[in-house]
């Protein structure tokens, strides 16, 4: 289903930015002191541009801090009126949404565990129908593109053009170095549903851990990401919610002194050529690789043929695993890596089972 969506590009809502989009601040506002003096040293930097905290807090199980709710709103127009940086924080509900239009807060964000629920998602597009604000979504819990999508098309149905997704990761299955675990294939595959939407990364709820900050952001430059999102306190030890992942102001300064930005294209006409050339190679090879994959199929439909005459099963187990274990062979002689190896040849090999079965159908 292809879709067009009206959004307008960060510079029309943020005529002062200067790539990337980076947004920090605390994870939870805990009280005015802490919400303005992380502010005013985070201002200092001039890569942030806009401020972050979050109010209501959606904690996965009762009994921890929720945020100081809406009393929290008028520190957070503070924090603009002393910085001058625009404010976001995290809405959940129609209520939420409300109150956060009323007190002039420029940028609403959709949590990951509401994005995963339309019902809510359509409620808060409600109340924002009308309004300018500018609103980013977050992924939803588990890794569903469509889920995601449909979230930013219920805000944008409700007339916000200035839309923004965030990647923040997905529930793992197993335990991982990670807390969420990144999906790289689920960004592209919004990228390419929606290449006009801009997207950025929020590397603290990936990693969990302030020492991975660094590596989940480079990654997301590196993948042509339009920015960050990442949570800072002036003194997280004492945070009330995501400790381990927060980072003080000047640690953050030193973060994104490391980072190398790419840029998506150059205008040196040198590299475009050379690029040009290497990436004809690319389109040259996948010709010749579905060339060659149409060729196997071809024998693979003769061999089911052969094997329906006499009567013999579509799959055989033991020259499926001879055959992968060759390949996996093969494909570390080649230096190719292992898993990809795997997942190609259980690929091939599915497909010229479905191809067999049908034969015999
Ligand atoms: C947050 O940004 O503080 C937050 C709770 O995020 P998420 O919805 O990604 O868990
Ligand atoms: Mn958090």
């Amino acid at each position: 289903m292809g879709i067009q969506l009206t959004i307008n590009p960060i510079k029309s809502w943020l005529p002062t930015i200067d790539n990337p989009l980076l947004i920090s601040g605390p994870c939870s506002i805990e009280s005015e002191e802490q919400a303005i003096e992380t502010a005013k040293l985070l201002a200092k930097d001039k890569r942030v541009f806009v401020y972050r905290g979050g109010l209501w807090k959606p904690r996965t199980r009762p009994g921890s801090f929720e945020g100081v709710g809406s009393i929290g709103l008028k520190w957070l127009q503070q924090v603009k009126k002393e910085t001058g940086l625009p404010v976001g924080t995290e809405v959940a509900n129609a209520q939420h949404t409300e109150e956060a239009l009323n007190a002039g807060i420029d940028v609403l964000w959709i949590g990951a565990r509401s994005t995963a629920s339309p019902f809510v998602v359509q409620e808060i597009a409600d109340v924002l129908k009308g309004s300018n604000a500018v609103v980013m979504v977050k992924n939803p819990v588990n890794p569903d593109v469509q889920l995601w999508m449909g979230a930013l098309e219920r805000v944008n149905r409700a007339g916000i053009n200035n839309l923004v997704a965030i990647h923040r990761g997905f529930t793992p299955f197993r335990d991982t170095e990670y807390r969420n675990y990144p999906s790289w294939k689920t960004v592209i595959e919004l990228r390419r549903l929606l290449p006009n939407l801009p997207i950025i990364s929020d590397p603290s709820h990936i990693a969990g851990k302030r020492e991975f900050l660094f590596k989940i952001s480079q990654k997301a430059f590196d993948m042509g990401l339009d920015g960050l999102m990442i949570e800072s306190h002036i003194d997280p030890s004492c945070a009330l919610s995501d400790k381990d992942q927060q980072v003080t102001p000047d640690e953050l300064s030193a973060i994104l002194d490391r980072l190398v930005i790419r840029n998506e294209s150059t205008s040196n006409p040198q590299f475009e050529n050379q690029l040009d050339m290497l990436r004809s190679r690319i389109d040259a090879i996948d010709t010749e690789l579905l060339e060659m994959l149409a060729s196997r199929m071809e024998i693979v439909q003769k061999i089911g043929t052969y094997k329906k005459e006499n009567n013999v099963t579509a799959l055989q187990i033991n020259r499926w695993s001879e055959l992968m274990n060759n390949r996996v062979k093969t494909g570390k002689e080649l230096q190719l890596n292992e898993t990809f190896v795997k997942i190609l040849f259980q690929l091939i090999h599915e497909d010229s089972v479905r191809m067999q079965t049908e034969i015999m159908d």
